[in-house]
């Protein structure tokens, strides 16, 4: 039996989105990023999807998320960006996952653990070229280069930095970091006959910081419909437009009439001021529909809108139909994407949390029931 509540992935929409992102992308190859089980979109069903559609590689923050592709048959490479320890080392040679060194401490071991097992690694390598996050600084890194050279069984594949701004697309501080990546790779390129393809772009990259393609890129948020500035593509009026993935539906589970002056909820934070009809839903912060939306969100019944009253439960939640006949126990109430001619995007959402899609499709698909449809 199914939850009440569902997450519906679109294949359609993913599709699309890739499309979108491969011709944005121009020459440079597609690398899926797929972590945090695809944004709360499914992982391994989104990463069968991109490699039919020909991504070049997939993306992962841990190892033990690379180990569930190659048991799901997924066979591109799968670049690991965090968590290159030596505890991990083992698994990822096991499994043929490419490792993203991010400084020169664990090379000798990664080469160790390469001989024993006498195979080669290809690994990438990551510049902080001014996200101030993981990575090799600028100086450090023709060091960092001539290291991994110095190593016969260790093989650079792709040297890598991350963009802090680009969710700002008139952010001057994404052309520095252009910059500091291009000079960078000029430096190192003289040490580097077979030059390895360079990758920058993250969505932001890819969708507003011309030039940052190089030889991959790295899209997360755009395949699954959103743009980075939270504009719903409002503002990129030229490129044609993401389709969002996610929707988020639950159901009505009682309606009930309370008179005016009455107290619902926890905390009695909001009270009628008219005799109200409530519709209750089976969804709360378990699902991920979080307590700071209490008093401020909104669903869809029908194609309209109705707002959240009182706080949000672990499992409930209330909403206010007053004045609206014909909705019943078991009709289908939208917490996020298309209804009729209605929609609640995850931006909208992000808004009424102070935070940003990317959380919200994270909590939303991460802790509900996900169907692929289309
Ligand atoms: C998550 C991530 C991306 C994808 O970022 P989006 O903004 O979702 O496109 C790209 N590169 C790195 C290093 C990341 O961690």
């Amino acid at each position: 039996m199914k939850s009440l509540n569902r997450i519906e992935i679109s294949r359609a929409a993913l599709i699309h989105n890739f499309e979108l992102c491969r011709r944005l992308a121009g020459n440079a190859a597609l690398i899926a990023m797929v972590k945090a089980d695809a944004y709360g979109h499914g992982m391994i069903e989104c990463a069968r999807i991109f490699s039919e559609q020909g991504a070049a590689a997939l993306g992962v923050a841990e190892a033990v998320e690379g180990l569930r592709l190659r048991e799901a048959g997924l066979k591109l490479p799968i670049l690991v960006l965090a968590g290159i320890i030596p505890q991990t080392l083992p698994a990822i040679l096991a499994a043929g996952l490419t490792p993203v060194v991010v400084d020169p401490s664990i090379l000798a071991e990664l080469s160790g653990l390469a001989r024993r097992n006498q195979v080669k690694v290809g690994l990438h390598l990551k510049l902080d070229a001014g996200m101030g996050r993981q990575g090799t600084l600028p100086e450090d890194f023709i060091a960092l280069v001539q290291n991994v050279h110095s190593y016969d069984n260790l093989r650079l594949e792709g040297v890598m930095a991350h963009f802090p701004l680009a969710d700002d697309r008139f952010s001057e501080n994404s052309v520095k970091v252009l910059k500091i990546f291009k000079e960078t790779a000029a430096a190192f390129a003289n040490l580097n006959p077979k030059a390895c393809p360079l990758h920058l772009a993250n969505s932001g990259g890819l969708l507003y910081v011309p030039g940052s393609g190089f030889d991959m890129v790295r899209p997360g948020l755009a395949l699954y419909g959103y743009y980075p500035d939270g504009s719903n593509g409002r503002a990129a009026a030229s490129p044609p437009l993401l389709q969002r993935v996610m929707r988020f539906s639950s159901r009505v589970i009682q309606l009930r009439r309370v008179p005016a002056g009455y107290n619902l909820g926890y905390g009695h934070l909001f009270t009628t001021t008219r005799p109200s009809t409530i519709a209750v839903l089976p969804v709360g912060y378990d699902n991920g529909y979080l307590r700071c939306l209490t008093n401020k969100a909104q669903v869809l019944i029908h194609g309209r809108r109705f707002p959240v009253v009182g706080r949000i439960s672990m499992n409930l939640t209330l909403i206010d139909v007053t004045g609206f006949d014909g909705i019943c126990v078991g009709d289908e109430v939208v917490l996020m994407g298309q209804q009729d001619n209605e929609m609640i995007s995850a931006d909208e959402i992000a808004a009424w949390m102070d935070t940003i899609s990317y959380e919200v499709l994270c909590l939303f698909g991460n802790l509900n029931e996900r169907e692929l449809v289309d």
